[in-house]
């Protein structure tokens, strides 16, 4: 039986990939220090004994007994809301938390796969999105703590291959949404949701003329399986590329909920890129990888979880700085 540990496993796409890998035959261990995962995202794994659960957080030195054939890093704080209430921690577990598990991998030779971003582009000059394009980042800005975290993480990751020859491989993930998303981190599908549920207007914020390309969970973590087993140590996009305004975003959230609410337009904020779409060419060679949710089907899925959610978690509301943050 194949032993995986997955860092991040409370989160958003931790808890999809835990799910994953156990239906695979896996024996997984979980590892999340809950600052933004949540145990309700995991707790129909809970009795499953191919499953365990380790509190710990991944900036500081990890230990796993026993052998381990996988790891795949996915803790970290992944809004713009968050990198803003918590930046240390987002700095530190993309870049000692990565470095710490790549000793891991190393000392277990274990394989092991980062979860980079689309932020690794920043506001993006080349568009679509290719692989070879070096980004377009601003250090400083709200946003450089997880940009430059990420971008760290990627180069410490190929060092790690060159020099040591732990076997790496590195995703970069576009927006993606589903199910378990969390409701208040303040990424655009959830606040939309959440507020139409509430009877609340829909915030856009700028003009809503930027765009994104949305990805369904389930295509992304079929990508990452297959990155994952696949021989290709190169960083790889995977996301849809099916692009939209986040205006034109806002008009089919409004049909979906069937909400009699309209839109209301707030301050764009800082270092917002203006353009998102995943050159998806790679995946589609190397992986035989492409998306097959449409954004109706799987908006549909995303939106019945969040109406089962309890009406406290619907109105619970979560402070934040963000205001701090628009151009004005
Ligand atoms: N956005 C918005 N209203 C909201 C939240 C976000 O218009 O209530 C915009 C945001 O400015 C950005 C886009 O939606 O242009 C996606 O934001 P998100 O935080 O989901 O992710 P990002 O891709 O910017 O990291």
């Amino acid at each position: 039986m194949k032993r995986t540990l997955i860092t991040g496993a409370a989160g958003f796409l931790g808890s999809h990939l835990v799910k994953r890998f156990l239906k695979e035959g896996h024996h997984v261990i979980g590892m999340d220090n809950l600052i933004t995962g949540n145990l309700k995202n995991i707790e129909e794994f809970f009795p499953n004994p191919n499953f365990e659960f380790h509190h710990h957080d991944v900036s500081k030195y990890v230990h796993v007994a026993g052998e381990l054939d996988y790891i795949l890093h996915f803790a970290s704080p992944a809004s713009p809301i968050d990198y803003l209430k918590i930046p240390i921690q987002t700095l530190k577990v993309s870049s000692y938390g990565t470095h710490n598990l790549l000793g891991l991998a190393k000392a277990k030779k274990a394989r092991i796969l980062v979860a980079s971003t689309s932020e690794v582009y920043g506001d993006p000059e080349v568009h679509p999105q290719v692989e070879e394009y070096y980004g377009n980042v601003n250090p400083v800005g709200p946003r450089g703590v997880y940009d430059e975290a990420k971008r760290y993480m990627e180069a410490v990751t190929m060092a790690y291959n060159t020099f040591h020859g732990v076997e790496t491989r590195i995703v970069r993930i576009f927006n993606t949404y589903g199910p378990k998303m969390r409701l208040n981190d303040g990424r655009v599908l959830p606040a939309f949701i959440g507020q139409a549920l509430r009877g609340e207007e829909l915030t856009i914020f700028g003009d809503g003329s930027q765009t994104r390309s949305f990805c369904y969970v389930d295509d992304l973590i079929e990508g990452i399986y297959r990155l994952l087993l696949s021989d290709y140590s190169e960083p790889v996009n995977i996301g849809n590329p099916s692009e939209i305004t986040i205006g034109e975003f806002a008009e089919e959230i409004i049909q979906l909920t069937n909400t009699d609410k309209k839109v209301t337009y707030k301050g764009l904020p800082v270092n917002d890129p203006k353009q998102r779409q995943p050159n998806i060419s790679k995946a589609k060679t190397i992986l035989n990888w492409e998306p097959k949710v449409s954004r109706s089907e799987g908006l549909r899925i995303t939106y019945d979880y969040f109406k089962s959610l309890t009406h406290e978690e619907l109105n619970k509301k979560e402070h934040n700085d963000f205001d701090k943050y628009i151009i004005r």
